[in-house]
């Protein structure tokens, strides 16, 4: 007998883990999440950057099912966040904000404790050594680094082995050492085959980490792709960037006509305005420059602090809201 077609959803990456269609969330009447719509696939690592109160977090805890939406759909592993809460907890793995660990257990109790949460686990010693605490197995919650705490709350997520796992701002107030050690566990999650769902307003982060962004503004979806494609498409490769020196003594007017005329330089393509600092992008970069420098003298327009770049996510950002992602 021939053996029957099997029934079990494909295992290509391209298979949809989230589908989140119309989301909205509103605090008094007013919509912090805008009715937004993506999918993420299987096996990736996907971004929501934005700046604070973009409305990442909000996304996120509706997908988990942690905050009701007052509008749309998430459909999480083909469950219903609002509908199927308990299956969606099965294949979901939340990280925790720290702050909220119980600080007089260890580290081997912690873990336990959450185990006892789920049906099936993963055994402590081999999730320890993943996220590199496991020399810290007996140590307690309240004697561990701000770092080692960040990681002991992916641990506590990863607890259930869940198909997909949510980081909100994993890295935040971590110094550069222990980002980069967290970015090389997210990465091995991954490699393990994890969906990764992570919020962040690092720009360098989610271009590292993340297969694709979803970049996001005030509730909304700005743009979506691979960090790659939303830089092309930015049609810019690079950025000149320049303050005008005595910004305050050169009056609007002035200001004004000469930014209309860098608008219309050859070899510009966009000019953005933020307080006292211009960025030009171009794909001409000595035509640009030179022709900056030309019009500045014919203006009597001195500049300072002037700096050229290869675009980046942060200029993505820029050119799609008017705004800076607001790093810190
Ligand atoms: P992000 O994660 O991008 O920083 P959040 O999702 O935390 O953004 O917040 C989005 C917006 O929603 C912010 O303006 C925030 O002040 C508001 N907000 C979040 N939670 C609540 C709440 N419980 N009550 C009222 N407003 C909220």
């Amino acid at each position: 007998m021939k053996p029957m077609p099997d029934s079990t959803p494909t295992q290509s990456h391209e298979a949809i883990m989230i589908d989140v269609k119309g989301l909205v969330k509103k605090y008094n009447q007013t919509a912090v999440v805008k009715g937004i719509d993506f999918q993420v696939r299987r096996g990736e690592i996907f971004g929501l950057l934005g700046p604070n109160g973009a409305g990442k977090t909000t996304t996120m805890e509706m997908i988990e099912g942690l905050r009701r939406p007052d509008g749309g759909t998430a459909i999480v592993a083909g469950y219903d966040t609002r509908k199927a809460q308990d299956k969606v907890k099965e294949v979901i793995g939340v990280q925790l904000q720290s702050t909220s660990l119980f600080e007089l257990l260890t580290v081997e109790e912690i873990v336990n404790m959450y185990a006892s949460f789920y049906k099936k686990s993963v055994p402590v010693a081999p999730l320890l050594e993943d996220i590199l605490l496991k020399e810290k197995i007996h140590a307690r919650v309240k004697g561990l680094s701000g770092g080692q705490k960040q990681r002991l709350a992916i641990a506590l997520a990863l607890v259930n082995d869940p198909k997909i796992v949510f980081l909100d701002e994993p890295t935040t107030g971590l110094d550069p050492q222990e980002r980069r050690m967290l970015w090389d566990i997210i990465l091995k999650m991954k490699e393990k085959g994890k969906t990764i769902v992570l919020s962040t307003h690092y720009m360098d982060e989610a271009n590292i980490l993340c297969d694709r962004i979803c970049l996001m503004d005030q509730g909304s979806v700005v743009a979506l792709d691979t960090p790659e494609n939303l830089i092309r498409n930015l049609q810019s490769e690079s950025a000149v960037q320049f303050r005008i020196e005595h910004h305050e003594q050169v009056d609007d007017a002035r200001r004004q006509r000469f930014t209309e005329q860098l608008n219309r330089l050859e070899g510009v393509k966009h000019v953005s305005v933020q307080g006292d600092r211009i960025t030009l992008y171009t794909d001409h970069l000595q035509e640009a420059l030179v022709r900056f420098v030309e019009l500045a003298e014919t203006e009597q327009i001195t500049f300072q602090d002037l700096q050229t770049r290869t675009a980046t996510l942060e200029d993505v950002f820029i050119a799609r809201t008017g705004r800076s992602l607001g790093e810190e």
